[in-house]
């Protein structure tokens, strides 16, 4: 459940209300908003009674949330969530291109790659500098070597880092480095991970896996946000399907989904989710009609040369033409959005 404090709450009335639900065996989590403080109860709740928490001082109303997921849910945030990273707002209207190679390879390509997505009009940069592989065998990324490179590429271009974080015992050495901590598909329901990265504030980037729900997936960032860290962007990626004729099945359905029950931003990653190069450009501007708010694409100066993800990765001219029609694209939704907006159909 949630309580609503009223607005001219005390903090003495706040605490208050914190105490008595530590009292009775929850948590409290503290949410100050603009005009009024939001305090959600999580965590065990069978002995905090909805009606004694209504009659306390400060409070407005007490709301039953209905679903497995509190934080995270819009029942206990009207408003969408924006994460401002380097003067670009990722939930803030406009679409944010994050885009970069599948692995950081040399420091060679990965300051040309920064150059190339920097020059472009790309948000910020990505690369792995810790790979998971489905193989032993294939490269498993330049580890803290990899960091160094991506934080030489932040310094030469001022483009913020997107990198992943594989195990708990790395979330301090990656968060030195990143600016946004990638949580990948395959740790999606890490749940240690998830714990670490909730404690750091540093914007969370949460790939869905690859067959998980949607409650499943809100569920991983309610454990990010109830450690404290409420700066979740969640990415579609693709999920496993019957389809042999794509890499995985991009589920454009979760991103409305998303937004209905859900105040964070969600971000569509079109390389993963299709595998295929000819397939990025489509599924790009689909992902923006359905209400994305940006996308994560994999771009390298030499794609056929990347020595992961090649075949789903953009060269140069094919990611010009992607952020050239982004652009268009984006231009010409404002301008939709603003002649509905006039209309009985708003
Ligand atoms: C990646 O972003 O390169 C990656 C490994 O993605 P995912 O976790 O979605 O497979
Ligand atoms: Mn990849």
């Amino acid at each position: 459940m949630v309580v609503v404090m009223s607005i001219a709450a005390s903090r003495e009335d706040i605490d208050r209300v914190a105490t008595f639900i530590a009292e009775h065996d929850a948590r409290a989590h503290i949410s100050q908003g603009e005009e009024r403080t939001i305090i959600g109860v999580i965590g065990y709740q069978h002995r905090v009674q909805r009606e004694h928490l209504a009659t306390l001082p400060g409070v407005e109303k007490v709301i039953p949330i209905s679903k497995p997921f509190k934080l995270v849910s819009r029942e206990f945030k009207k408003d969408n969530t924006i994460i401002p990273i380097n003067g670009v707002k990722i939930g803030g209207g406009i679409p944010v291109v994050i885009a970069g190679p599948c692995s950081v390879e040399s420091e060679k390509q990965i300051l040309e790659t920064a150059y190339m997505v920097k020059e472009n009009g790309g948000h910020l940069l990505r690369g792995g500098a810790f790979k998971p592989r489905s193989s032993p065998y294939s490269f498993q990324g330049l580890g803290k070597q990899g960091l160094k490179f991506l934080q030489r590429a932040r310094e030469e271009t001022g483009l913020y880092i997107v990198t992943e974080v594989l195990e708990a015992m790395y979330v301090p050495l990656v968060a030195e480095y990143a600016d946004v901590l990638q949580i990948g598909a395959r740790n999606m329901q890490n749940y240690e991970l998830l714990k670490s990265v909730g404690r750091i504030q540093k914007p969370v980037l949460l790939k869905r896996g690859m067959s998980a729900t949607l409650t499943e997936f809100l569920m991983s960032a309610e454990y990010i946000m109830s450690e404290g860290n409420n700066q979740i962007i969640l990415c579609e990626r693709g999920i496993r399907t019957f389809v042999e004729y794509t890499r995985n099945t991009l589920d454009l359905n979760v991103v409305p989904a998303v937004k209905s029950i859900s105040h964070l931003p969600i971000l569509v990653d079109p390389s993963h989710g299709t595998g295929r190069r000819d397939l990025i450009e489509p599924l790009s501007l689909g992902a923006l009609a359905v209400g994305a708010d940006g996308l994560l694409i994999e771009v390298h100066p030499r794609p056929e040369e990347a020595l992961s993800d090649a075949d789903q990765t953009l060269g140069e001219a094919a990611f010009k033409r992607l952020m050239h029609l982004i652009n268009h694209f984006t231009a010409w939704q404002e301008n939709y959005q603003q002649q509905v907006a006039g209309t009985a159909f708003a």
